[in-house]
């Protein structure tokens, strides 16, 4: 596979290993000692990652990439906040990475938690856990207003509402965009499957 030069190729890159990976037959591309070495001065991945953190959402694994192509960002549900929005222009401004995922999954613990405390139900002690729950809320409420309930239809919203959010918050980012020089795409994984699918798209892909 040629190095992917812009977002389509990014995409297309990533869609090709994540099929590898669905059919049990991984390259493991550049994983090596020799690639460890040759990158050591420096990183050039193609594009950037901003996932959950959920253990079963290994990037680098699920889209059957290698050392340096994956500039990864995680937290659990991939919520929004300034560490990841500088992180996100970092990769964008001075690595000049073309494609951004922004990953949900199905069954995630963090959506969970929020549609717990949407309806009070949350049983946790921690108050970062209870400030991590709190910023989904919104897209809580836009999802209750839609009449969506099912956990799928809120993990959807919740990718589309986190690249929303990226997109408004940060100028490099969508100036990016609007330049052709980045696509942002939100995508969903199936844990048991291991595929993925585009829930969202801005820019060209
Ligand atoms: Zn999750």
């Amino acid at each position: 596979m040629a190095r992917p030069q812009n977002a389509r190729e990014a995409w297309h890159a990533l869609v090709e290993g994540n099929h590898n990976f669905v059919a049990g037959t991984p390259a493991h591309p550049r994983q090596d000692a020799d690639v460890r070495r040759a990158i050591a001065n420096k990183q050039k991945p193609f594009a950037a990652l901003f996932g959950c953190a959920d253990s079963r959402l290994a990037a680098e694994m699920i889209f059957d990439v290698g050392l340096g192509d994956l500039f990864v960002v995680r937290n659990a549900g991939q919520v929004i906040a300034e560490t990841i929005l500088g992180s996100l222009e970092f990769a964008v401004e001075v690595l000049k990475v073309p494609l951004i995922m922004v990953l949900g999954h199905d069954e995630c613990g963090a959506v969970r938690a929020a549609m717990d405390a949407s309806s009070g139900k949350l049983e946790v002690e921690g108050e970062f856990i209870h400030n991590l729950v709190d910023r989904m809320m919104p897209t809580l409420e836009r999802s209750h207003a839609a009449g969506e309930t099912s956990i799928d239809d809120i993990t959807a919203r919740h990718v589309a509402d986190t690249i929303a959010e990226l997109l408004e918050r940060s100028k490099v980012i969508s100036s990016a965009v609007k330049t052709g020089k980045l696509a942002v795409v939100g995508a969903n994984y199936k844990l048991e499957l291991g595929d993925i699918h585009m829930v969202v798209s801005h820019g060209d892909l």
